[in-house]
């Protein structure tokens, strides 16, 4: 059998821990029987970001907006103990942080749906897709603490000294004031990676803010993407979707009361919130895929959790765990089906369903990593695997 290949490489990013043993064995097991893997390598595990001071992530970012598609494997991100533990001469940036300012780029975390597997929500048929606007907001706020009486106020001074005052509040005793800020061209960058990823996935967009109560800030948001929309309405309404704009305490009851199946757009600090209860309410982390995409249309593909250390320590015990792999397998799968419509390659599409149907089927028929065993309520007796005998069950049934 001739293995299928593809023009144009897709930007491979390494990782680290649990989740880069599982990416080895997912190529070697589950790709390269099948595949000419085409793609262009990024080690961006700790070890190398240390020895190339971070210019190896901040190449692959340039190589996935150079070849508009790439999948990346979890990657630690380094705090104080992690400094110590590596030996690290300098606490470097969280990856994906980088990759995101980078692209400009939005992250879509999706729920993979396997039969047997019913959300707590049982009326959410199709995934629901959190789309979080990670700018700004209350992220990247200043905070004063009020010690007694005291008149807070928000000015704004202009290049040309003239200023713009308003009074927050009058206090007669202690109390708390912060300011935020974003910025039309991130709310306009995020409008579009919404509705890019809404086409691609053939899904509608519902957008929520509080522009009752925040008439200017939430209201700008409102209609920046009102104005955005235009761009893409004939697109839109050839495709069938829809775009549209609620309040978010009616959104929230909208979508308990819904199928699922469409892209959520969140502010800040709603994505942060909402995207763990829908995590949550879909099973498990491990099993939500989470896509990065760039208003300009570049994809990057990854596991929504991370390299899954508790696990790492066993494995380099020596003892048997029980990792489970699907969001990995997904992030691949999901480059591939990209690449497959970049190129219209429909072998390689195919290929990718296949995977995808192989990993879920698996666990329809209740073979499953630890972690499942517990939400599983399909029709057979569930048997847990290793992490190893887990992938091996896919490869049988390719
Ligand atoms: P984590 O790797 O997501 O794991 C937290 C816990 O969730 C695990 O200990 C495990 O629970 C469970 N879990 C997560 N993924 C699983 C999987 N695939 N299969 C089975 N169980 C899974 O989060 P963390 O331990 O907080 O972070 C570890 C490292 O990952 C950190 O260095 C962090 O910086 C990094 N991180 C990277 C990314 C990314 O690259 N996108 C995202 C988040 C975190 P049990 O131990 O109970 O089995
Ligand atoms: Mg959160």
């Amino acid at each position: 059998m001739s293995k299928i290949s593809w023009r144009e490489p897709i930007v491979e990013m390494q990782g680290d821990e649990m989740t880069r043993v599982l990416w080895d064995k997912i190529k070697e097991i589950l790709l390269e029987p099948y595949l000419k893997l085409n793609t262009e390598f990024y080690d961006l595990s700790l070890v190398e970001r240390e020895r190339t001071k971070d210019e190896v992530t901040h190449r692959a970012a340039a190589a996935i907006k150079k070849h508009g598609v790439g999948v990346k494997c979890a990657t630690i991100t380094p705090n104080a103990q992690r400094v110590e533990e590596y030996k690290l001469s300098k606490m470097w940036a969280s990856p994906n942080g980088t990759i995101r300012a980078a692209l400009d780029g939005t992250v879509f975390r999706s729920p993979i749906l396997v039969n047997g597997i019913t959300p707590y929500v049982p009326g959410w048929k199709k995934p629901i897709t959190v789309a979080r606007h990670a700018y700004g907001d209350v992220y990247k706020n200043k905070e004063i603490v009020v010690d007694g009486e005291a008149k807070a106020e928000l000015v704004v001074t202009k290049k040309n000294g003239e200023q713009i005052r308003e009074t927050i509040f009058d206090f007669d005793g202690g109390g708390i004031t912060q300011g935020l800020y974003n910025t039309d061209k991130s709310i306009v960058a995020f409008a579009r990676s919404c509705f890019n990823y809404a086409l691609d996935m053939k899904n509608d967009v519902w957008f929520a803010t509080k522009d009752t109560i925040s008439k200017l800030y939430d209201g700008r948001f409102k209609a920046l993407f009102a104005e955005t929309f235009e761009e893409y309405r004939d697109r839109f309404e050839k495709e069938g979707l829809k775009y549209e704009y609620s309040l978010i305490d009616d959104s929230v009851a909208r979508v308990m009361r819904s199928e699922g199946g469409f892209i959520w757009a969140l502010k800040n600090y709603d994505g942060d919130v909402m995207s763990d209860m829908v995590a949550t309410a879909f099973g498990s982390l491990a099993m939500m895929t989470s896509v990065l995409v760039s208003p300009d249309g570049c994809f990057e593909y990854e596991a929504a959790h991370g390299t899954v250390t508790r696990h790492y320590y066993k494995y380099l015990k020596g003892e048997t765990t029980s990792t489970n792999s699907v969001a990995t397998i997904f992030a691949w799968s999901g480059a591939l089906k990209k690449r497959a419509q970049t190129e219209n390659n429909k072998e390689l599409s195919d290929f990718a369903e296949r995977l995808e149907k192989a990993t879920t089927g698996c666990i329809a028929d209740g073979f499953m990593t630890g972690d499942l065993i517990g939400i599983y309520g399909g029709a057979n007796k569930p048997v847990k695997l290793d992490s190893f005998a887990f992938l091996e069950k896919i490869a049988s049934r390719m």
